[in-house]
């Protein structure tokens, strides 16, 4: 699997290269790729006087708290890939 734009761009203007496409069609092709790529979460630790204390998760797009790396492979809420950096 394709992990970085660089990688993508290069495949995205062999394609279209070989299937003649206007070029300005690359932009839009490449801001979706973009989209479907995995995203590091935000990761925010929290330590409050020793009586609360935990590392949170959020999506890096809409921000909204991201519990369960399990259940999350996806933003239930805006639909970003998440990437768990194992
Ligand atoms: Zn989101």
């Amino acid at each position: 699997m394709k992990h970085t734009i660089e990688e993508l761009k290069e495949d995205v203007e062999v394609t279209y290269g070989c299937l003649g496409n206007e070029d300005d069609h690359l932009p839009d092709i490449l801001e979706i790729l973009e989209k479907q790529l995995p995203k590091k979460l935000n990761v925010e630790v929290v330590k409050d006087k020793g009586i609360f204390s935990g590392t949170f998760y959020h999506c890096p797009n809409c921000g909204i708290q991201v519990f369960n790396r399990d259940w999350n492979k996806y933003c239930h809420e805006c639909g970003t890939p998440f990437d768990w950096g194992d």
